[in-house]
């Protein structure tokens, strides 16, 4: 990624872009492909955002990815084909490896759902006999994508849920993924955000990229490059200048002043219009953070007897979304074993040469910005190891446990993230991953010429953010303001 280089001043551009995660990209291959001028600028070295990756010890890690949503392989409308193919891309290029099954793990109950939506409805079937026909039910009702976006605001998941089922239990288990997905709002989840991540994540199924969260956005990359889309690392927006409410120039970190017809932020709308003076009140750029930690073994998930992709784990029988009060919150979580997705129809897996088999651990809380930010740097350090440890103490109760001190002598690197690195590498307040729980649905901001897209328009996940990345350029390239 050529850092260092900065936009021509003396250029007016269509449309800038600001950020480069997921939902940024995608706009600005949009605007370049409609025949804007448009520039992509991104403070990080790295594009991805919330979802980027980093080399440590020889290795390259994605940040955060445990998996795509929306996977679907059997319609060409569905969201995340339709999206791929407005970016001039195919699944093909991908190479998406689904997920064999995951599973859902509250005190003693447990669903294993897979990509046959037919597989969850079956163990529903099995488990909670006298509850299938609500279910059939439920998901009959639930809106498509875009009736689910004109009814955020209007009721919560838990209310909508109790309607269809009679057990608290099933209620949790099929609550608890979607909202450790994408919820901004705690305890409660949106029902218009329910539905859409309940269809992305139970009825489309999930996935990862062969390669990682790289092949996307190395993907997304060429293809803003071949359409003649302009991009800037190292290159950060500092402020706005406002003229008759609108945006009229972007002064970036190193003092240039750049001017352009529209502008187009991805880091957050509390975080957008703090560029143009505006104080965010507090909580309003949201609560929800995470910690994660990553160990990688010598061995495949099958020596170890770990079977699924997804494990999402509550010790009790009701799961805790909300911020802790403590660093993290270890009791409830999501962990994920990248080498259990996949492989992909058609590709034979044959042993690599030179490289022995690994399995990787990820395993991610909710965790409290502030408490984390307050450590000094020693403390910091001391509290990740008591977390690390912890944290994976309580989802080792969700695995197959291998032999005593199998796993510490199988360990071959191990590292860990918190809100404090989240806000270090994407700038969101308070580490805040969800947004805003007021999100701009329309995208809308008080300034006419500046939009938001991504999280905080209501595009969650590394899906919802490309799609709100190219419905909110198609928007913006047609308006006249
Ligand atoms: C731990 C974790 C796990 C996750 N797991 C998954 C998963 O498995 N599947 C999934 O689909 N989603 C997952 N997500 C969510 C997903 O990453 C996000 O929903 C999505 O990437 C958000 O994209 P975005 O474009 O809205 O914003 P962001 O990714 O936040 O992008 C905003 C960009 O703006 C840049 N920026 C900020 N301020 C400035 C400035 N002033 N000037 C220039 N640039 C600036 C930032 O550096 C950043 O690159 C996860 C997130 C986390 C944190």
């Amino acid at each position: 990624m050529p850092v260092g280089r900065h936009p021509d001043p003396g250029t007016l551009y269509d449309a800038v872009v600001i950020g480069a995660g997921f939902s940024g990209l995608a706009a600005a291959v949009r605007f370049a492909s409609l025949g804007r001028k448009v520039c992509l600028l991104e403070r990080h070295t790295i594009p991805g955002g919330l979802n980027s990756y980093y080399s440590l010890g020889g290795r390259v890690y994605d940040v955060g990815l445990h998996a795509l949503t929306n996977y679907n392989t059997g319609d060409a409308r569905a969201p995340l084909r339709r999206a791929l193919r407005r970016l001039g891309l195919e699944v093909a290029d991908l190479g998406l490896d689904p997920q064999t099954t995951s599973r859902i793990a509250l005190g003693e109950a447990e669903l294993v759902f897979s990509n046959d939506p037919a597989f969850l409805e079956d163990g529903i079937a099995a488990r909670y006999p006298a509850e299938v026909d609500g279910y059939r039910r439920m998901v009959q009702a639930l809106p498509g994508y875009a009736d689910a976006a004109e009814m955020a605001g209007r009721g919560g998941a838990r209310e909508f849920l109790a309607r269809h089922l009679q057990s608290e239990t099933l209620r949790e288990l099929l609550l608890m993924p979607p909202m450790l997905y994408g919820s901004p709002t705690e305890d409660d989840m949106d029902f218009g955000v329910f539905a859409a991540l309940f269809r992305a994540i139970f009825l489309e199924g999930l996935c990862r990229p062969r390669g990682g969260i790289r092949t996307l956005i190395r993907l997304l990359l060429r293809r803003l490059r071949e359409e003649g889309g302009e991009s800037y690392f190292g290159c950060g927006v500092r402020r706005f200048e406002v003229e008759d409410g609108r945006i009229s120039a972007l002064v970036l970190d190193d003092g240039t002043t750049l001017q352009a017809r529209r502008v187009l932020s991805s880091i957050g709308l509390h975080e957008t219009l703090a560029l143009a003076g505006t104080a965010t009140p507090t909580g309003a750029a949201g609560r929800i953070s995470f910690a994660e930690t990553f160990t990688v073994f010598s061995g495949t998930p099958a020596d170890f007897a770990w079977k699924d992709g997804v494990v999402f784990f509550s010790r009790g029988p009701r799961f805790i979304y909300h911020k802790p009060d403590g660093l993290v919150e270890p009791a409830s979580g999501v962990i994920c074993i990248p080498e259990n997705f996949g492989p992909s129809e058609g590709r034979q897996e044959g042993p690599q040469k030179g490289r022995r088999p690994e399995a990787s651990l990820r395993i991610t809380c909710l965790a409290n910005h502030e408490n984390w930010t307050r450590l000094s740097e020693d403390d910091y350090r001391l509290e990740k190891q008591r977390c690390f440890a912890e944290m994976r103490r309580v989802a080792l109760d969700f695995l197959a446990r291998p032999g005593a001190g199998v796993l510490e002598a199988r360990t071959l690197a191990t590292d860990m993230f918190t809100p404090r690195t989240i806000v270090k590498y994407t700038g969101h307040f308070a580490g805040s991953v969800y947004g805003t729980p007021a999100k701009s649905w329309k995208g809308v901001t008080p300034f006419a010429n500046l939009r938001v897209c991504g999280t905080d328009q209501g595009g969650l996940g590394v899906v919802g953010a490309v799609i709100s990345g190219l419905w909110s350029a198609d928007l913006m390239a047609l308006s006249k303001t």
